[in-house]
């Protein structure tokens, strides 16, 4: 019987970091992944119409449908959501987009990676303040720069303090249009910061950075179509010593035997890995035992909005850089914190503001994406449905979400923000007819946000296995370590204790690092038994 130093469980941000640094560090790992061998999109890009929405929806991707970068070319990288079934609540609808192929989402993720900022990180001495982080920003800091380095990352040192200046790679140049974008907003708010946005480097190949490092060592053995069921116990140590492994193609079961276990497979997967591992030791879910396991998940709260300039004959309404290539779906423009330019008398949390353009023949159409934080809170919660099973017979997850009160003002802020935004940029809200793909699909978000989405929408959730100082109040250690099962450990977005306004893709990077730093240096795991 085999067994690896280390399991590591999903191969997107979180499991491709973790696969890299424990390979590097000389273990022995086995990454498994639920979804298929790395699948690139094929054809050129086409418009997501709604006939093919429709379809879509027939076809079984009913919720996949609903996020912004689907499209005929790219909607092989999104779930059937007739296999992979989860709940909601009647009225409480969430939106969970997901991906499982090798790689993950980070086949469709639109690249932009910002740092959370040192106050998004301070940890509070309130005790009552569900927003505190066990880390500093401090203590994160050189894994972000570790990360950035390693993808490569546009960026502008600008100071700017609600979000960190990193490791960049100087951004690709502005064109005049953006130049006067930035131009407008600034001298009609002088203390907005924009700046380029913070973009990890295309690759071509689409073959995750962290999972081609992880391959060279020789010491990664990657199992596609692997979903893992549960984590398995031994019961004489209470320790985790392997995990129960269900084929995709012919869902046979089987076991694979590690000494510790990693999960990367998506904040609210894993948070269901853990809950459906309960057994006599842990009858509630390994991370359990304090009782917050599955609660406090959130999202950001997301709203879009497209406005619209006439070209007419004005000299700078020049031509735009062409997009990357057709999957790129990254902006080109970040307005972090937009709060301290429009301040309302009264703050319900913070948003940033990410900007794109592009051109129709006689239009400049500018989307402006919003995502604020969302407050975490204890009946926010995930559990087990006892009734319902997905295609492979794995009990799926029970999803009950919803915005606060304080969360909906915030949202009509971030309306009321875009409606300033555009204003200042000399822009008009765009008018929904037109046909080209960009402003089609700009429009569509818009038409649909401002009905107002339901979380999950972000496709940022996060949460369910919080980290803490407290063993009471939190499922894991600062060092994502489970309280009451030392050999288990969360490094995806299940972590988040609170997510503050940054997308948090590079975060999950930076704390599964982090988390690996700490494995390969203070952990040194007792061998189990079969
Ligand atoms: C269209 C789009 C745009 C986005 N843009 C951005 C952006 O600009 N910036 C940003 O920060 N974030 C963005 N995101 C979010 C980003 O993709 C996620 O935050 C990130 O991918 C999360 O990484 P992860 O490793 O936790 O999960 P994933 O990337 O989803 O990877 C999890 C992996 O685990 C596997 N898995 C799941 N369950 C199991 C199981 N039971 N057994 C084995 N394997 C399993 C899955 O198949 C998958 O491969 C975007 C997402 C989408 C869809």
């Amino acid at each position: 019987m085999v067994i690896y130093d280390a399991i590591v469980i999903g191969s997107g941000a979180a499991g491709s970091w973790a696969a890299k640094e424990l390979t590097e560090g000389g273990l022995e790992v086995v990454l498994l992944e639920a979804g298929r061998a790395v699948d690139l999109p094929s054809g050129p890009p086409r418009p997501a119409g709604r006939a093919f929405r429709l379809w879509a929806r027939m076809r079984g991707q009913h919720i996949q449908a609903r996020c912004f970068a689907f499209a005929p070319h790219t909607q092989h990288l999104y779930v059937n959501d007739r296999q992979d079934v989860y709940t909601t609540p009647a009225g409480k609808p969430f939106t969970w987009i997901r991906g499982r192929q090798l790689g993950g989402r980070l086949h469709t993720w639109a690249r932009h990676a910002p740092r959370i900022s040192r106050e998004g990180l301070l940890p509070s001495d309130d005790p009552a303040d569900e927003r505190r982080w066990p880390i500093s920003y401090e203590e994160l800091a050189s894994y972000y720069d570790r990360v950035e380095r390693t993808l490569g990352v546009f960026g502008r040192r600008d100071g700017i303090p609600e979000s960190p200046d990193g490791e960049f790679l100087d951004p690709p140049p502005l064109t005049p249009f953006e130049e006067e974008f930035c131009r407008r907003v600034t001298a009609g708010s002088p203390t907005t910061h924009i700046t380029p946005a913070r973009n990890v480097q295309p690759h071509p190949a689409r073959i995750p950075v962290p999972l081609a490092f992880a391959t060279r060592t020789g010491r990664l053995r990657i199992e596609t179509d692997s979903i893992a069921r549960r984590i398995l116990i031994d019961a004489e140590t209470g320790k985790a010593k392997g995990v129960l492994v269900v084929d995709r193609n012919t869902k046979q079961e089987r076991q694979v035997f590690g000494r510790l276990i990693v999960l990367g497979a998506s904040a609210f997967e894993s948070v269901r890995i853990l809950l459906n591992s309960a057994c006599p030791s842990y009858p509630a879910g390994i991370g359990g035992g304090a009782g917050v396991l599955g609660h406090f998940i959130s999202d950001h709260l997301a709203h879009s909005a497209a406005a619209s300039v006439s070209v007419g004959r004005e000299p700078l309404l020049l031509p735009m850089s062409e997009p990357v290539d057709a999957y790129d779906w990254a902006p080109r423009l970040y307005i972090p914190d937009l709060w301290k330019r429009t301040a309302p008398p009264e703050r319900f949390g913070r948003y940033g503001v990410q900007v794109s353009f592009a051109r129709t023949r006689d239009t400049w159409l500018c989307n402006m994406s919003f995502r604020g934080e969302m407050m975490p809170r204890y009946e926010n919660r995930l559990t087990i449905d006892p009734s319902r099973t997905d295609a492979w017979g794995i009990p799926v997850a029970h999803i009950d979400c919803t915005y606060s009160d304080g969360d909906l003002r915030l949202l009509q802020q971030m309306r009321e923000a875009g409606n300033e935004l555009a204003a200042l940029a000399g822009m008009e809200l765009a008018d929904p007819k037109r046909e080209n793909w960009f402003k089609s699909l700009a429009l569509s978000i818009v038409k649909k946000q401002s009905l107002g989405v339901p979380p999950g929408s972000a496709i940022h959730e996060n949460g369910g296995a919080r980290m803490g100082n407290d063993p009471n109040r939190s499922v894991l250690n600062k060092n994502n370590q489970c309280w009451d099962c030392a050999n288990v450990f969360v490094t995806d977005a299940a972590c988040f204790p609170y997510a503050p306004f940054a997308n948090p893709t590079l975060t999950i990077m930076a704390l599964t690092v982090r988390t690996c730093d700490y494995i390969l240096r203070e952990y040194s795991p007792r061998p189990c038994d079969g």
